[in-house]
């Protein structure tokens, strides 16, 4: 998978160089190219940014600079990459949304910053807007580090097949609780099922775990499950 990171501010994303998608991206699973569309300002001082028309607080991106850096990446290629611009109007990410992108060869994804982009650059190059939340951060950049990690929990070779089946939201429902050494840790045992070594008695009791867990916070989610069958 290939990602472009279309960002004001490229130092931001030195995290993802660490733990399992720093190796996916070492081992050349997942390919990161950060591109800062401050390079493509015409503008003698580098500015990206103007006042809103009609007035208001704060400042928004030009689309010239996003256009140019846009046309930069794509000019060479010759399909055209989905394209996604962080915003909190966009979309609610969830898993289904995470897996299904997982399945694309090629992602580019447009940061703002300020109080936006200019509308007219992303109703010419965005595909789709995600949000993370009902939320508004200062920038796109943490959002797209969010998006690009579970995306890449998802593709073939970043972590063991085993390890994302197992998962939170991958059959609806939150995860059971998880134990490892010592068994008794501040006189809190370990469930006395996980050390019968009894396979199915274990996984009936993950099961159970993990419905109580999910009616219990996330009764949504049981509806969710209950409506698709
Ligand atoms: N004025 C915008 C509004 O009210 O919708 C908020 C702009 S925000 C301060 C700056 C940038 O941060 C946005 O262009 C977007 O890229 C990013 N951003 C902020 N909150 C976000 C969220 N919940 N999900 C995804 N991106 C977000």
């Amino acid at each position: 998978m290939r990602f472009d990171v279309l960002t004001l501010f490229p130092e931001m994303f030195d995290v993802m160089h660490a733990s399992i998608i720093g190796r996916a991206i070492q081992n050349k699973i997942i390919e990161l190219n950060l591109i800062n569309f401050r390079e493509f300002s015409k503008d003698k001082q580098k500015h990206v940014d103007d006042t809103p028309y009609g007035g208001g607080a704060g400042m928004v991106i030009r689309p010239e600079p996003v256009y140019d850096a846009y046309q930069h990446i794509v000019s060479s290629l010759t399909n055209k990459p989905k394209v996604i611009y962080l915003s909190p109007r966009g979309k609610v990410f969830n898993q289904q949304m995470a897996r299904e992108l997982a399945k694309e060869e090629h992602l580019i994804l447009l940061c703002g910053h300020y109080e936006g982009i200019d509308q007219r650059v992303i109703d010419e190059i965005v595909d789709e807007e995600i949000s993370v939340g009902d939320y508004v951060l200062t920038g796109g950049e943490l959002p797209a580090m969010i998006v690009m990690d579970a995306i890449s929990r998802n593709i073939e070779g970043v972590l063991k097949d085993e390890s994302i089946e197992e998962e939170s939201f991958n059959n609806g429902l939150l995860e059971y609780p998880q134990y490892t050494r010592p068994e008794v840790f501040l006189d809190r045992k370990v469930p006395d099922v996980l050390l019968s070594g009894h396979h199915a008695n274990i996984e009936e009791w993950r099961k159970n775990k993990s419905l109580e867990i999910t009616k219990e916070r996330r009764p949504d989610l049981i509806e969710r499950r209950k409506q698709n069958g």
